[in-house]
């Protein structure tokens, strides 16, 4: 692959024997290597914090006499040069696990294409769960060697960050992301100007530049339309992610897709496989056939080319999920592309033609599937729903052999696994045990840690987990801001050493976060128990435009601060993934309510199995192949009743029995001498070991490699 040229990153104001910060600072490897964050906290564990743990910033404000400081220090000089050794070890490495294991595909491109990546709290270009998928998926695809490369947008507005009004109605806060504080650097062509790309929207041409942000040996490629050279409104059009308005909606899709595709070319690249990680990028097909035309092919044997090569990914089958534009739209966006295609209209919009959902649609899956020989589903469950979903393109094969696959996801180990756990497998697990996370016979070594030391960093998570909700409590308190109702509606009760539940997620109505509100009695007496006591810590954002999610967030957070709950129900305000790496590993039982089978996959709970909280879930998405009997609990049972009131009284009966029986008397009861819960102990270790190799990013990308990416590129 072509090097490619990008500005030179600035420079810092660092002493001579620290200088490689700065290149650190450049790489987010660090953001799954404690070792290496430690250096940042080690100079100034308060601001590190304070700014959100972006080290770019960090380098950029830190007093230079605390850096001198650390320059003098021998402790500090031994951490840095073994973390600059193991970063240069790492980037230098020549993709060793993926070039052994599959030497015919070590130099086959793969491009990957998504909306949104979620990498770190510090770049908040994500909305949720499809991000940060997407970025587990660069970062193993980092570790494992593989020559993939990935395109996305760099959202100078981001997604939004929540606040709740004393009612518990959200507020949603804008801000301004600043590029310069952000390991972002141009991408420039030989003459040292920026590369850009440009696409046809109705009446003119919009121009992007390119941004590259490394991710280990893995460069991602990030679109931003803010340039003099267009209009405002075109500035704004990479500005926010998931926009309600169709117009915005479309031209940043035929950006991704179409612009996205000359990006790579510009840069040199030549992918042999092409993944659209949701539909969102499916515009790609359109160039790519585009391409072939232009080089002299018909169609027919562009679309079989095309085809080959592509693969498609579809992630959920609720209908907000699945884009499709009115045809309108489609005349307005494409009438001068299909010409070119050789198609006329109606062809043309045959290719991704709907007529299932509120009216004639152009579907973006629909594109995505028809120009795909790869197509998957994210867990075994969701196979089986969307062959369902989409049979009716293919009308002449039975449900079963509708060719949609699956691959389940998965989750970056070195990511969401906690530092304290890290250290302690890194003792008993043997040195190799991170290259092997996805070898089950590896993980029975879990059975050699002593349960004490198991649940003291258990304990130790879970207090870590209190003091951050103080701590910002206290912030927010002081901030004037809040009521002292919200101050302790964000946790300030919270005990450290009681059964605590862990709900985070999107607020969507499927997710039925309210299912624990269904018998108020019930949950306080649960909740209010003098010997048993447990406590519920809740978080998540509703899509602003999401009215029903909205309300569902305020119905909670209503009886959050209800004086009878007595601090024992809690709400973590902007949910990210900060927070979301508190909550995984910090509480005991991890939640889920969703109503089936919506929830194609789900991830959380997978982080939260590798740090050892069980997962009390409905058998939907991952959990419905995950769950053996003993890794955990369900919630309700595989009854489904056609009317969703009956489904929830259902589920809610079997949620509070659960509760009640079995997951209070196991915590609580069977404590040794010196107060460890060993039955509960041993069902963490039963639940880590079962389901950390099973559903690790290293899995999932293994699978992708011999299912998906090797015939795509064969
Ligand atoms: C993991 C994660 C998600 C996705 O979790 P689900 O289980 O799919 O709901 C969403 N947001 C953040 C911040 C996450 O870390």
């Amino acid at each position: 692959m072509k090097s490619v040229r990008v500005e030179k990153f600035p420079q810092f104001d660092l002493p001579k024997s620290l200088e490689r910060l700065g290149e650190l600072a450049f790489n987010i490897w660090w953001v799954w290597n404690h070792e290496a964050q430690d250096l940042f906290a080690m100079v100034d564990k308060y601001l590190w914090d304070d700014l959100n743990h972006n080290p770019v910033m960090f380098l950029q404000q830190v007093n230079y006499a605390r850096l001198t400081a650390q320059a003098n220090n021998a402790e500090f000089l031994v951490l840095y040069k073994e973390v600059m050794d193991k970063f240069d070890a790492y980037v230098g490495e020549k993709r060793p696990y993926y070039s052994k294991k599959y030497p015919a595909l070590k130099d086959k491109g793969i491009a990957y294409f998504s909306f949104e990546f979620g990498l770190h709290e510090s770049l908040p270009v994500y909305a949720g769960g499809l991000g940060i998928l997407s970025g587990d998926h660069l970062k193993e695809a980092s570790d494992m060697g593989m020559p993939l490369v990935a395109v996305g947008f760099i959202y100078n507005k981001g997604y939004f960050s929540q606040r709740l009004t004393e009612d518990g109605w959200q507020e949603t806060d804008n801000y301004l992301l600043d590029f310069k504080k952000l390991p972002l650097l141009a991408v420039l062509d030989d003459n040292e100007d920026q590369v850009l790309v440009k696409v046809e929207l109705p009446g003119r041409m919009v121009t992007a530049r390119v941004w590259r942000l490394l991710v280990g040996r893995v460069p991602l490629y990030l679109l931003d339309t803010n340039l003099p050279e267009n209009s405002e409104a075109d500035r704004q059009l990479t500005a926010r992610l998931y926009s309600s308005d169709s117009d915005i909606r479309i031209s940043q899709e035929i950006l991704l897709g179409m612009g996205g595709v000359r990006v790579l070319r510009l840069l040199g690249y030549n992918p042999e496989a092409w993944h659209m990680n949701e539909g969102h990028s499916a515009f790609l097909t359109i160039e790519r056939l585009l391409e072939y035309i232009k080089d002299g092919k018909s169609l027919e044997e562009a679309k079989t080319l095309v085809k080959k090569n592509n693969v498609f990914t579809t992630h959920t089958p609720v209908p907000a999920g699945n884009d499709e534009f009115p045809l309108w739209l489609i005349d307005k966006y494409f009438s001068k592309v299909w010409p070119q295609l050789g198609l006329n209209r109606d062809e043309f919009i045959q290719l991704a033609h709907n007529t299932q959902s509120w009216g004639e649609t152009f579907s973006m899956p629909v594109l995505a599937f028809g120009l795909s020989n790869q197509r998957n589903a994210v867990s075994k469950l969701h196979g089986q729903v969307s062959r369902e979903m989409w049979k009716g393109l293919w009308p002449d094969k039975v449900v079963d052999d509708v060719p949609i696959g699956y691959v389940t996801n998965g989750v970056h180990t070195g990511s969401w696994l906690s530092a304290k756990y890290r250290n302690l497998f890194d003792r008993y697990l043997g040195e190799d045990w991170l290259e092997n996370v996805d070898d089950a016979e590896m993980w029975a070594r879990l059975e050699q840690i002593p349960d004490g030391e198991l649940w003291a960093v258990r304990q130790f998570l879970k207090r870590r987990l209190v003091n951050f909700a103080n701590h910002r409590a206290r912030r927010k308190w002081q901030s004037g801001k809040i009521q002292p109702s919200q101050v302790v509606a964000s946790g300030v009760l919270m005990e450290s050493n009681i059964l605590t539940i862990g709900f985070a997620r999107r607020f969507a109505t499927y997710k039925r976060a309210n299912l624990i509100l269904s018998d108020i009695d019930r949950l306080m007496s649960i909740i209010n128990s003098e010997e048993r006591p447990v406590q519920f810590v809740f978080s998540g954002k509703a899509h602003p435009a999401d009215e029903p999610g909205k309300l569902l967030i305020q119905n909670l957070y209503r009886m959050i601060k209800d004086p009878q709950t007595g601090g024992r129900l809690v709400f973590l305000e902007d949910y990210d993934m900060k927070i979301a790496r508190y909550m995984v590993q910090g509480v005991d039982v991890w939640l889920n309510t969703p109503l089936r089978p919506n929830e194609a996959s789900g991830t959380s709970g997978m982080k939260a199995a590798l740090n050892g909280v069980l997962n009390f879930s409905v058998l939907d998405g991952w959990w419905h192949e995950a769950y053996d009997g003993n890794n955990g609990w369900v919630v309700g049972d595989d009854t489904d009743y056609q009317e969703p009131a009956q489904q929830n009284q259902h589920d809610a009966d079997l949620l509070y029995r659960t509760l009640e029986n079995e997951i209070i008397p196991l915590y609580y009861g069977n404590r040794n001498a010196v107060n460890v819960p060993v039955d509960w102990v041993a069902k963490m270790k039963y639940c880590i070991r079962t389901l950390a190799p099973q559903f690790s990013m290293r899995r999932m990308l293994r699978e992708y490699t011999e299912d998906f990416y090797r015939p795509a590129c064969e």
